[in-house]
């Protein structure tokens, strides 16, 4: 008899944007006039750069040639793509990453939600509420967690992200070996200090724990003195595991590439105590279950790194904080609290009431929608997300239907 892993059998199904389009159906059925605007994903809506663009031609051209054509290339990813992100991403800004530490991908979320298989069963796990629920639900199908109950699963530590601690979760005071950190934040928009990063990076060598540092939205860093990346940070390459994206950077969430960067030095141990290096348990199973990006879309992805690129990859994130930030002055206009948008696309609103209550008055008076915080944990009832990734003209419209509607 061919049984299930029960496992899952323990994930909450994922309503909240189900929920959503059956809401925004309901509104839009009885308002077909009102044109209902979309601040609520987190996809982009702007095209991949003229760089990217040419540079996936050529390649496609390059396909097309018996001389030039390639077939399976290097699970990791070809060589100048990795010695591109090593050199641009990292010792760039003094952070010493190798180009063979890095393992390009199709997307930050198969790696934040496949990197947990190198763990052992008993890890103890510490999750930010609200998060991104890749990190939590990977973990339920692995068999790490008891059940949900009273809106958390038995068995995590939650780092609660609250306005108390500038969404910026403290040291975990209980034991856990595997921490996941996501800065620039989604869905709160925070960032965290060089400072409050090394006192994380020190927890996890005083506790022999692993921290897997997620910095999908690294571009949108303006402020100079916040780190990129957590190899920045003194003694991080022991103890940290590093996820970036090309999907909110370059416009790549339909295109797909990102990449892990494992040091050498990081380190985990086996059941006896011994210390064991995770960089060749990732290339082993990235090896074994991935075929690697194609060639194009490497080559694509490699030209973010061009003069061309740098600038209009740039101009893209500018884009959208310049909508971000005519989101926070309408907010605080309207007197809300809020976080995020400075240095994120995301803008964290406290409504002052339920998550639900607040989207549903933001789609009836204004047609504008929003995610309600409480979809990404308990920490998140009373917020809503506001997306930048829209165009301004649009932003502005729904800024100003907000205004008229609540002030
Ligand atoms: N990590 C975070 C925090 C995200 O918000 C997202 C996407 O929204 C991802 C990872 C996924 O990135 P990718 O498109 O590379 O899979």
């Amino acid at each position: 008899m061919i049984t299930i892993n029960e496992h899952y059998l323990k994930l909450q199904a994922s309503y909240l944007f189900s929920d959503i389009a059956r809401r925004v159906a309901a509104f839009q059925a009885n308002n077909p006039h009102v044109e209902v605007i979309k601040l609520g994903i987190g996809d982009v809506t702007k095209p991949l750069p003229p760089a990217c663009i040419a540079a996936f031609h050529q390649a496609v051209d390059e396909m097309a040639d018996d001389a030039s054509f390639r077939g399976y290339g290097p699970e990791q990813g070809y060589a100048f793509l990795r010695e591109a992100i090593a050199t641009h991403d990292f010792q760039a800004r003094g952070a010493d990453i190798q180009a063979d530490e890095i393992f390009v991908s199709d997307g930050a979320k198969c790696d934040t939600g496949n990197i947990q298989e190198l763990f052992g069963q008993q890890t103890r796990i510490a999750i930010p509420d609200p998060v991104y629920p890749v990190y939590l639900d990977t973990n339920v199908m692995a068999g790490r967690t008891g059940n949900y109950k009273d809106g958390r699963y038995e068995g995590i530590v939650y780092l609660d992200s609250t306005r108390e601690n500038n969404f910026v979760p403290s040291l975990p005071t209980e034991n856990v070996d595997l921490i996941y950190l996501c800065f620039p934040n989604n869905p709160t928009g925070s960032t965290i200090t060089r400072a409050e990063l090394q006192t994380w990076v020190d927890f996890a060598r005083d506790n022999k724990a692993l921290i897997l540092f997620d910095a999908a939205y690294e571009v949108f860093i303006r402020d100079e003195s916040l780190p990129h990346s957590i190899y920045e940070i003194p003694g991080a390459r022991e103890v940290a595991i590093e996820f970036r994206s090309y999907s909110k950077s370059a416009g790549f969430t339909g295109t797909r590439c990102a990449y892990t960067v494992v040091p050498k030095e990081c380190r985990a141990y086996d059941s006896k105590g011994g210390t064991q290096f995770v960089h060749p348990l990732w290339n082993r199973r990235h090896c074994t279950k991935f075929n690697g990006v194609s060639y194009p879309v490497q080559r694509a992805a490699e030209a973010v790194y061009s003069i061309d690129g740098k600038v209009q990859i740039k101009e893209l994130a500018d884009y959208y904080l310049e909508n971000a930030a005519h989101v926070r002055q309408e907010m605080a206009r309207l007197n809300f609290n809020f976080v995020g948008g400075e240095n994120s696309p995301y803008v964290w609103i406290n409504g002052g009431r339920d998550s639900w209550e607040f989207f549903d008055m933001l789609l009836n008076k204004a047609g504008v929608v929003c995610t309600p915080g409480a979809g990404f944990g308990r920490c998140g009832n009373g917020y809503i997300r506001i997306s930048a990734f829209n165009s301004h003209e649009n932003v502005q419209k729904a800024m100003a239907r907000i205004h008229q509607a609540l002030s």
